[in-house]
């Protein structure tokens, strides 16, 4: 093996991808630029940081098994009313998620529910936390399969290691008193370890009916709402406002 293979063999086993791919590219430009022994190692120690970064970011984003791509950017303040920009902005800054608290999004069907929690969620990822999205119904059948399936075991494990959990669409399909006993115990789990935001079409007042007994109700709600910002989105379904038709009238 001549010392260039070696490098390889070597990058390959410390783990060394940038340096790995890029090695011929690197020593020519290293010579073609004079550059100093310092500069040639801070430059390749850098790109190699910034390739681990990136790879780290994408492995975060599909771990995070967001079902559509939504950003902040996106998301018309004029059309949705209920938040404010500096609201907005806020939550943005993400200092919430090491504080732990829990964000409720409340409303009817297509005021932008999922579309925040989402675009939050992938702040969060930029920002480096680990996130996991989950809808009510999926995470029902992780917590009642995690102990005989493994995919749903491995999906367990990412939410309890996330310092977000979005839960979406809480309130749509009704909770059996198993599952409703299964929720308490992850959102007890949670509850000072990671931050949780929940969307739901129902209103407090209806989470009993929901959960099926007022005592699990009160515990769940007395974690969720310690520390906690509570936000009823309210006006028209943007889906409905922004039908899109096939044929032109
Ligand atoms: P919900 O979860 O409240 O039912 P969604 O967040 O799924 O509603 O929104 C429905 C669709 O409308 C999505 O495609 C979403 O991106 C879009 N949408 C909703 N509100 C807004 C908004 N204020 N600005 C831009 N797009 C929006
Ligand atoms: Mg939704």
């Amino acid at each position: 093996m001549d010392t260039l293979e070696e490098i390889i063999s070597y990058s390959t086993t410390l783990k060394l991808p940038y340096l790995k791919q890029n090695i011929i590219q690197i020593l020519d430009t290293a010579k073609k630029n004079d550059q100093t022994y310092q500069d040639f190692l801070h430059k390749l120690l850098h790109n190699e940081m910034l390739l681990r970064d990136e790879r780290s970011r994408e492995k975060r984003v599909k771990n995070a098994a967001f079902p559509a791509t939504k950003t902040v950017d996106d998301f018309d303040l004029a059309f949705q009313k209920s938040i404010s920009k500096r609201q907005l902005n806020e939550l943005c800054e993400l200092t919430w998620i090491d504080q732990m608290y829990n964000l409720i999004l409340l409303g009817p069907p297509g005021v932008g529910k999922s579309h925040l929690a989402i675009a939050l969620g992938h702040k969060a990822i930029e920002a480096g936390y680990n996130v996991s999205f989950v809808t009510m119904d999926l995470l029902m059948h992780t917590l009642k399969t995690a102990e005989i399936s493994r995919k749903s075991k491995g999906k367990l494990n990412r939410i309890l290691g996330s310092s977000l959990v979005i839960i979406d669409e809480l309130g749509y399909l009704p909770i059996s008193r198993e599952e409703a006993n299964l929720f308490f115990g992850l959102i007890s789990t949670l509850h000072e370890q990671a931050s949780v935001i929940i969307t739901s079409n129902k209103g407090f007042e209806d989470w009993t009916e929901l959960l099926g007994d007022p005592a699990l109700t009160t515990a769940v709600l007395d974690r969720i709402t310690y520390r906690c910002e509570v936000i009823t989105m309210q006006g028209k379904s943007y889906r409905l406002e922004h039908r899109q038709s096939l044929f032109e009238s």
